[in-house]
């Protein structure tokens, strides 16, 4: 069927939404995709329906082909599955809950785990039902504190999410390989550029998280990579790389200093220069910030000291990542007051030690590394104290902040902050739904054997704006081919009879022969409807118009801005040519 602008449900807009900042969000809109309803919510429009279609069906394509099956559930739904595992309440104000007639809680699901587990227990008994893979493409309700640039991050929003059943670790392992692969296919084959990170730095058991982020200023989440390499990674998941143990023999004997109003690195720095004939510099200092932390269903805070070089921030999100799953906060008054060792300003580790206080460092306070150190009493510090001598940390800690210009883990170039986008995340979940709803199959030997699971999402509407964000430019949107609304745009760039039933006759061959047309048939200016493709970001346009005299007509190149005259009669083997490849 080819698309007539004519009648095509389309009005495309010449400003910018006055709501929306990021280029997709207002793109998508300019070009009549998606019109808002409410704050995070949005209709599709014809357009606009196609991409998002076209996309579920490569998501659709990749999960059948590793085995995964499609089911699909109800959005609505009751509450008790979630009040099971706890999420009823953990959701938190994400969640949207409503109530029916007779007062009965349900929720609008914003994720799915308990009940593919619940379906699975329901179906399947023995050993022999498993592994098995299901997936559905559903829409998922989030109450978001901060819905955001259009479709990027909406409260109603398409995901396909898949679930992995297997009886033992080895099995999670292979079905979160298969959909790492096929995730690689997906995005590869929306024409996004993005990277693979570890959610976590692999603490809690090897990549047992990955997030995929197509790259993007605009994005809302942060990354660092390589200048030398492929290697990118959460901030969270850097690890340091730690630096040659160094010989304690010959080293200066350590040296307590009287330092005068010298509470922070900057005037501790400054007054050591100052007054004795070394330099120093705030990378020579060892800053131990105090925290305390509990483990889960614990009630008891534990202090814990983390020594960092002073010249990094502690960074809470990867003081916490390294911690996890125990619960970190700062210290409070009344925590300094009861514990009176601990001096602001001035803490080292020997009064930590002293008091049995847990005292992890940076990766890079390696043995034999000298430090300027707090003396445990007000302006003091002691000068030249020795790891491995003076004071023997209880372990090591990613906390200390990432920097541009850090080398590389990998040891292949340095690091630079870059920004991504949300689009998928593949997550070994374990048996906690499992545990939840006693997901057993009966195993061989006649015993009951508990489930392992694992979880995947693609943000399948998100990837629409994704895409959009990477793949546009001054005039509107540019779709990569495999997800664009149409192939070609034919544009009748006139009022000859000759002209429009040159584009017409093109248009129905192409159409014949299985190629996508959207035709601009309408009787409005040539430069109107040359804006109007430019817009829509069909990634071929042909344009029937005065050439056709010379019996030729014009290919452009949405992408590269080429354009090339072809035969007239030569279009239609030329363009599919194109389309084909
Ligand atoms: P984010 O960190 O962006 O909030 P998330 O970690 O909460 O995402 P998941 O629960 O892992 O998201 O959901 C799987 C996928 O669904 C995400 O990778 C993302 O692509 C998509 N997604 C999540 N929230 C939204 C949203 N509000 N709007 C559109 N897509 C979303
Ligand atoms: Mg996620």
């Amino acid at each position: 069927m080819i698309t007539r602008m004519s009648t095509l449900f389309l009005r495309t807009l010449r400003e910018d939404p006055a709501d929306a900042e990021v280029p997709s969000h207002k793109l998508l809109v300019r070009a009549g995709y998606v019109r808002r309803i409410a704050p995070g919510i949005y209709s599709w429009l014809p357009l606009g329906l196609r991409v998002l279609r076209k996309i579920e069906e490569i998501v659709r394509e990749e999960m059948n082909a590793i085995g995964a099956q499609e089911i699909h559930f109800p959005a609505l739904l009751p509450k008790e599955p979630y009040e099971a595992t706890g999420r009823w309440t953990e959701y938190g104000p994400n969640l949207f809950r409503l109530k029916d007639r007779k007062g009965g809680d349900y929720l609008l699901g914003p994720t799915h785990e308990e009940l593919f587990a619940l379906t699975v227990k329901g179906e399947y008994s023995s050993y022999k039902d498993y592994p098995v893979m299901l997936y559905q493409i559903q829409t998922k309700y989030r109450d978001e504190e901060r819905p955001r640039a259009g479709i990027l991050r909406g409260r109603e929003f398409v995901m396909k999410d898949s679930y992995s059943f297997d009886l033992d670790d080895e099995g999670l392992a292979n079905s979160y390989q298969l959909h790492r692969d096929a995730y690689i296919r997906i995005f590869d084959r929306v024409g996004l550029r993005y990277v693979i990170v570890a959610a976590t730095s692999g603490a809690m058991g090897g990549s047992a998280s990955e997030e995929f982020l197509a790259e993007s200023e605009t994005g809302e989440d942060t990354f660092v990579r390589s200048t030398g390499s492929g290697f990118a990674a959460n901030v969270e998941a850097v690890v340091t790389p730690v630096p040659p143990v160094e010989p304690i023999e010959g080293k200066a004997a350590a040296e307590v200093h009287h330092t005068p109003n010298t509470p922070t690195i900057e005037t501790l720095v400054d007054f050591l220069n100052a007054n004795t004939d070394r330099k120093f510099t705030a990378a020579d200092t060892l800053k131990n910030v105090l925290v305390k932390n509990r483990q889960p269903g614990s009630q008891d805070w534990e202090l814990l000291a983390v020594g960092v070089p002073g010249d990094r921030e502690v960074d809470m999100k990867r003081l916490e990542a390294s911690l996890e799953p125990a619960e970190v906060a700062l210290l409070e008054e009344a925590d300094f007051a009861a514990n009176p060792f601990l001096v602001k300003g001035y803490i080292g580790p020997k009064a930590l030690q002293d008091n049995g206080v847990r005292y992890l460092v940076d990766p890079r306070v390696v043995t034999g590394t000298a430090w300027v150190t707090g003396a445990d009493k007000a302006d003091h510090h002691v000068v030249d104290l020795l790891c491995g001598r003076d004071f023997t940390p209880d372990g090591t800690i990613e906390a200390a902040e990432v920097r541009e210009g850090d080398p590389s883990p990998d040891g292949q170039g340095t690091l630079v902050a870059a920004r991504g986008i949300e689009i998928g995340h593949i997550f070994q979940l374990g048996r906690k739904y499992a545990d939840a709803f006693s997901l057993d199959a009966l195993g061989q030997d006649g015993k009951p054997k508990r489930i392992t699971m694992g979880s995947y999402g693609v943000g399948v509407s998100r990837l629409v704006a994704a895409i959009a964000e990477q793949s546009h430019d001054e005039q509107g949107l540019v779709w990569p081919r495999e997800v664009a609304p149409a192939d070609v745009h034919v544009v009748i760039a006139g009022k000859d009879e000759s002209i429009r039933e040159r584009g017409e006759a093109i248009a129905a061959e192409l159409d014949t022969v299985g190629v996508q047309v959207i035709l601009d048939d309408r009787t409005v200016s040539p430069g109107v409807k040359f804006a109007d493709s430019e817009l829509l970001g069909v990634p071929t346009v042909l344009v029937v118009g005065k050439g056709l005299a010379k019996g030729v007509v014009e290919v452009r190149d949405r992408r590269s801005g080429e354009r090339v005259e072809v035969e007239a009669d030569n279009a239609v083997p030329h363009l599919i040519e194109v389309i084909r490849g």
